[in-house]
């Protein structure tokens, strides 16, 4: 029933099986992304990636019931010339590939900005010149800092959301100064949207520009010193459930104000096959993908995720469960944050009536639970090994 209910776009039209060339596939979005087009619509997908741990099950070997239906390409878009062909061969391309954790970003920026930019224009040539449609991931970091961030901590303006409220096709793209090296993933981006763009303004490309605020779920990122480098600093979610996992305090970044607004991986993936199947509805557009509903400082996140691993785990929180760092600790120097992101909702809303369903407490009780199952005996026996030595 769930394969037919998909089967008419929201104008009524049935929907043909299309050929999508899905790269960066074997990410924490493709993964998810590829799960729900294999149980829920009858697309193919051709996945591209360096690597598939996260759609092993699906591609190594494709199950029986899947044949035909997905095959993985181990290739760097880098520097591989069967890219081309595997555009032409699709009726759809959606660009996931990148560098795109924050600790990166003024550690390596120049691979970041390399990721971002220069490796994207390719996909972006071919699309426009073979004349195939692209879904491309962009960030809600493109708007970088709030109007609202410039006025005084306690300046009632702040409280206005002309002030905080980002808009799509409104509000500037506000970044600080070239020794922050952060912004060089967000300025990145921004230039490969404004490429994007013009590519449909003078060649007619067929776009739909995604900007992500904060996606989370089950398979983001890595367990440093389980599934990627002990050193490796990945995201919130996983640096958190890191910190839970090994029972170790978790760490505040120059004292966890900076707020973001969460949404579950599953409401955000509705959003993108919306956009799959619906495309006179979603070409020419950028669309933010967030949930406005849930918004939480770093702070209130890392209370809410010991309360619910408590429960989750059966393990007794730590009398201190948080401790403060300052990002140049953390994250080293030219670090800086966006203060706050609250995404508006009118465009996709309009667009392909999408709404974001998921509270903050239950995503993240299905996320740890979740990370629990995975990782609980794994850590135990990384951390078990590491003080043997
Ligand atoms: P991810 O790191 O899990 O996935 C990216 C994938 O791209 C990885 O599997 C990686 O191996 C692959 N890749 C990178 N460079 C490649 C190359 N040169 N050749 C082939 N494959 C390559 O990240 P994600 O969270 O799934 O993010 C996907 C996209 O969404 C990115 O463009 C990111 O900037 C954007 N985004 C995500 C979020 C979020 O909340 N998760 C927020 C903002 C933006
Ligand atoms: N952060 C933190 N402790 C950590 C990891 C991240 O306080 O262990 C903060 C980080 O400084 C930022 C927020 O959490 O303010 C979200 O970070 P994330 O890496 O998820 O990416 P971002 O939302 O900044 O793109």
């Amino acid at each position: 029933p769930a394969a037919a209910a998909v089967c008419l776009d929201l104008d009524g039209n049935p929907i043909a099986p299309l050929t999508i060339c899905m790269i960066g596939a074997g990410g924490f979005i493709g993964s998810h992304l590829c799960e729900k087009l294999m149980a829920e619509t009858r697309h193919v997908v051709l996945a591209v990636d360096v690597y598939c741990d996260k759609i092993r099950h699906l591609v190594d070997p494709a199950p029986p019931h899947l044949a035909g239906r997905i095959s993985f390409h181990r290739l760097n878009i880098k520097n591989d010339s069967r890219l081309e062909g595997l555009i032409k061969m699709a009726d759809l391309t959606i660009n996931l590939a990148a560098i795109c954790t924050p600790a990166d970003y003024n550690t390596r920026p120049l691979d970041t900005i390399y990721s971002n930019f220069i490796d994207a224009l390719p996909v972006v040539k071919y699309c426009s010149e073979n004349s195939k449609r692209l879904i491309h991931f962009s960030t809600c970091e493109v708007y970088g800092k709030t109007i609202g961030s410039f006025l005084p901590k306690d300046h009632p303006l702040r409280k206005e959301p002309e002030f905080y409220v980002l808009k799509e096709d409104e509000s500037p793209c506000i970044f600080g100064p070239i020794v922050k090296q952060r912004w060089s993933y967000a300025c990145a981006k921004q230039l490969i949207e404004r490429l994007i763009f013009a590519e449909g303004a003078e060649n007619g490309l067929e776009f739909t520009i995604v900007r992500p605020f904060n996606w989370i779920g089950p398979r983001m990122d890595f367990i440093p010193g389980v599934d990627g480098p002990s050193e490796g600093v990945p995201r919130v979610l996983a640096c958190f459930s890191n910190n839970l996992l090994r029972r170790e305090p978790l760490k505040l970044v120059d004292g966890g104000q900076s707020q973001r607004t969460f949404v579950y991986i599953k409401d955000a993936i509705e959003a993108v096959v919306l956009m799959i199947e619906n495309p006179a509805r979603a070409n020419g557009h950028i669309f933010n993908v967030g949930n406005p509903d849930n918004e939480v400082t770093v702070r209130e996140l890392a209370q809410m995720m010991t309360e619910v691993y408590a429960n989750v785990s059966g393990e007794a929180p730590l009398d201190e469960p948080m401790i403060d760092v300052s990002s140049s600790q953390f994250y080293g120097e030219g670090y800086d944050d966006s203060d706050k992101r609250i995404p508006d909702m009118s465009i996709i809303n309009k667009q392909l009536g999408w709404n974001p369903k998921t509270p903050l407490k239950d995503l993240l009780e299905t996320t740890l639970t979740y990370q629990h199952k995975t990782y609980k005996e794994a850590v135990k026996r990384q951390m078990s090994q590491a003080s043997a030595t």
